[in-house]
C-alpha cells in the first residue's frame, strides 16, 4: 500500500502536467481550453485512485474491462464520490448489461450486432438513453477494433451508426478512435474529423470525438478532439503484460 498523501501528490503533480498540455493545445489549435474534456483512464490503478483524481477536480474516468470496471464504479460509489464513467475498451456483448448499468459514455461501438445488444441493455437497465460513439478504425485493422465506412456489413461504420441512432436507449454522441500505432497521429486525427464531419450531416447529435491518449494528445486537440483519454501520463506506466 503505497503511502496515500506521497500518491495524491504524485497524481496532482501528473494532472498539472496534463492539464498544461491541454491547455497550450488548446492555445496552438485557438480553440477554448473548454471544448476538450480529460478522461482519465485509471484501468489497472485501484479505486482509491479514483478517489484521489477525483479530490483534484476529475470528474470523467474510463476503464477498458468491465471486469475490473464494475466492481471499481461500485467502489467509488459507496465511498460517496459521484463521477461520470467512460467505456472505452473493446466490449463483449455478454458484458453490455453490467456495462449499462455504470456507464455514462460507452466510446467503443463497432459493430451493429453490438449497437443492438447495447441497446436492448440499455433499455432494461436505465431510464436515460446512454450516450454511444462509434469506434472507427482508421487503417482496417480488425485487431484494435473499429467500424469502417465500406466495410463489411456488421462492422461497417454507416450501418453501426444507423444501428445506435435507431436503438431509443441509445443515443449516437460521436466518433472515437485509436490512432494506428504505424501512422503519424495526425493523420489518422485528420481522417477521423473528416469521419465525424460527415456523420454529423445525417446525425447533428454525433458531436463528440474521442481521439488522443498520453503520446498524442497534442495532435488530438489539433484536429478536434472534443475527449482525450489519457492513461499513464496520469496514473504511471502501466505493466507491459495484464
Ligand atoms: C489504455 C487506453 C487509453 C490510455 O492510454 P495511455 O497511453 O496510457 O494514455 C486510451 N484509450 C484506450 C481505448 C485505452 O485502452
Amino acid at each position: 500500500m503505497p503511502d496515500q498523501d506521497e500518491r495524491r501528490a504524485e497524481l496532482a503533480a501528473n494532472l498539472g502536467r496534463v492539464r498544461r498540455r491541454i491547455a497550450d493545445a488548446c492555445a496552438a489549435a485557438g480553440r477554448a481550453r473548454d471544448e476538450v474534456t480529460l478522461v482519465a483512464v485509471t484501468k489497472t490503478y485501484p479505486a482509491q485512485d479514483v478517489l484521489h483524481l477525483a479530490g483534484l477536480g476529475v470528474g470523467d474516468v474510463g476503464e477498458n474491462r468491465d471486469q475490473e470496471a464494475a466492481p471499481k464504479a461500485t467502489q467509488v460509489s459507496a465511498a460517496g464520490v459521484d463521477v461520470r464513467w467512460h467505456f472505452v475498451g473493446q466490449l463483449q456483448r455478454n458484458k453490455c448489461r453490467s456495462v449499462a448499468g455504470y456507464a455514462d459514455l460507452v466510446h467503443s461501438v463497432d459493430s451493429v450486432r453490438l449497437a443492438m445488444a447495447l441497446g436492448d441493455a440499455a433499455a432494461q437497465r436505465r431510464e436515460s438513453p446512454l450516450d454511444v460513439l462509434v469506434q472507427v478504425s482508421i487503417d482496417g485493422d480488425p485487431a484494435r477494433g473499429g467500424a469502417r465506412q465500406g466495410g463489411p456489413p456488421d462492422t461497417d461504420l454507416d450501418q453501426v451508426a444507423e444501428a445506435v441512432a435507431a436503438a431509443e436507449s441509445l443515443r449516437l454522441s460521436g466518433v472515437m478512435t485509436v490512432a494506428p500505432v504505424d501512422w503519424d497521429p495526425g493523420a489518422a486525427f485528420e481522417r477521423l474529423a473528416g469521419i465525424a464531419e460527415r456523420l454529423r450531416v445525417n446525425y447533428p447529435t454525433a458531436t463528440l470525438i474521442s481521439a488522443g491518449m498520453s503520446a498524442d494528445v497534442e495532435s488530438a486537440v489539433e484536429f478536434g478532439a472534443t475527449h482525450v483519454r489519457i492513461g499513464s501520463a496520469l496514473l504511471g506506466n502501466r505493466p507491459a503484460l495484464r
